[in-house]
């Protein structure tokens, strides 16, 4: 019989490697998901691929999971202030377009990248606008309890009140602060104390706003994110993820005000998980910095999406990574040897838990062997890169039988999710021909997009599907935004 490794997953509650045991039949997982303001960037996009290798992990051991990841489309102000303007009403006014366009168009490209890079998707995918409600009642109870205060800016919530508070972020208050650069506040008696509801300044009326026993205004970015988890996952659920920029304010405002309304004397949540940030040069990406790349810059300079799902696997989740040309260059052409070699064995097998595995690999002693090589890996805190130099070996070792080793290379897979299963080499050469359109292809194309363009304004609509059809044939891909159509090669 193989030994299943158990899971054991590094808790930045508590700052250790920790066995992982669910609470009950469903593990419930909270991943903090986007402020829907811009197009997500490469470095956004880390914190959600980390989250599927832990829920691949969790699918591997046989555990079900109930994966919920919000979309934030109001409440979240500019600096990840308490003050000021939300960012999405900002958006609005630089875009010229409403605040519910602004949402729905930057949450369809988020759901473009989670879709391309072979993302599982979430059970729910919960917009806070649709809670505000339970969010006022979430504050009234705090309010009631005495854990706040009012302010003419809103209500907020009294860290003082909280002996425990900043246990997350492993820091004195004043550290944490300077971690933060938090705002001045009028009025706000600790620096640590954050807004519950965001009352309207006088005089300013926002686009979207609630009325509230604390005045008109919109709820605080951290109350969300508490609200939505307990609404979807229960009053208790087993694990939290988020990129490592929210463990120092973010996740330590959720815990405060959680607990403080639960007031159970329970931990909220009990595995606290995070993903190290991604440097493009010297510079994080976390952070909205304005022109950082997103995954359609990199998808049009030829590369494939699963080339940058390969790279950020190579480093651990815990690790800081560097973006850099070569770095790409490195993941796209790894891919393409792994694909050619795999694509003569495809049809691999439906293998995506240990169980299913094991039993493929029957009767096999190497395949068991990388099996297990695989299992320890994962089990120990998601280690990806041994799970992908266990898949190297599983195409170099002599000793497997060809079902041993199409098993083996599937369950690597089932944990990578690089779609191994059904990628050809043709896959990346279209995408490489890509880049090399010539200047002069490219303006046909232009010229055709721009003439469907005006086939529409002109109401020709049989003109505009049939260069929609010779686009297609040419094997660009047009989608029309309220900006006008983009266009990309398949
Ligand atoms: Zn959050």
């Amino acid at each position: 019989m193989p030994t299943n490794h158990q899971l054991r997953l590094y808790n930045s509650l508590g700052r250790r490697t920790e066995d992982f045991v669910p609470a009950g039949q469903t593990t419930g997982l909270y991943s903090c998901g986007p402020t829907v303001y811009s197009f997500p960037h490469l470095g956004n996009m880390r914190a959600y691929v980390f989250a599927d290798t832990l829920r691949r992990a969790l699918r591997w051991q046989g555990t079900a999971v109930r994966h919920v990841v919000n979309i934030t489309d109001v409440g979240h102000a500019v600096a990840d202030s308490d003050t000021g303007e939300d960012k999405l009403e900002v958006a609005a006014a630089r875009e010229r377009r409403s605040v519910l366009d602004i949402a729905a168009f930057y949450t369809d490209a988020f759901f473009v990248d989670l879709a391309a890079l072979n993302i599982l998707p979430a059970d729910e995918y919960p917009r806070a606008s649709a809670y505000v409600e339970q969010m006022i009642e979430f504050a009234a109870k705090l309010d009631k309890d005495g854990f706040t205060y009012q302010l003419p800016s809103g209500l907020y919530f009294d860290t003082s009140k909280d002996p425990g508070y900043g246990e997350l972020a492993q820091m004195s208050a004043e550290g944490q602060l300077e971690a933060a650069r938090l705002e001045y506040v009028e009025g706000r008696r600790r620096k640590t104390d954050f807004a519950l509801w965001r009352a309207e300044d006088p005089g300013q009326r926002r686009v979207l706003r609630w009325d509230s026993p604390w005045g008109w205004g919109a709820p605080g970015w951290h109350l969300e994110c508490s609200v939505m988890s307990m609404a979807l996952l229960g009053e208790h659920f087993d694990m939290h993820t988020g990129g490592v920029d929210h463990r120092e304010l973010h996740h330590v405002n959720e815990i405060a005000q959680s607990q403080a309304f639960l007031g159970d004397g329970r931990p909220w949540v009990r595995y606290w998980l995070h993903n190290e940030f991604l440097q493009l040069g010297a510079q994080k990406m976390a952070k909205s910095a304005g022109g950082a790349p997103r995954l359609a810059d990199l998808t049009e300079a030829g590369y494939h999406p699963m080339a940058y799902r390969l790279f950020l696997l190579g480093g651990h989740y815990r690790s800081q990574l560097d973006f850099t040309p070569a770095a790409i260059d490195a993941a796209q052409a790894t891919l393409r040897r792994l694909i050619t070699r795999i694509q003569p064995l495809q049809p691999l097998p439906p293998v995506e838990t240990r169980a299913a595995a094991q039993a493929a690999t029957e009767g096999d002693p190497a395949a068991q062997r990388l099996l297990d090589t695989i299992d320890e890996a994962i089990a120990a805190d998601l280690s990806t890169p041994k799970i992908l130099a266990a898949l190297q070996d599983a195409l170099r070792e002599p000793a497997l039988t060809p079902d041993g080793q199409r098993a083996v290379i599937a369950a690597a897979d089932a944990l990578l999710g690089l779609g191994l299963a059904t990628l050809a080499p043709a896959d990346l050469e279209h995408r490489r021909a890509l880049a090399d359109l010539s200047g002069e292809e490219k303006r046909a194309i232009e010229e055709l997009v721009a003439d469907r363009t005006q086939a529409r304004q002109d109401k020709d609509w049989a003109r505009a599907d049939q260069i929609r059809a010779q686009l297609d044939e040419l094997g660009v891909d047009l989608t029309d935004t309220p900006d006008g159509p983009v266009w990309q090669l398949r």
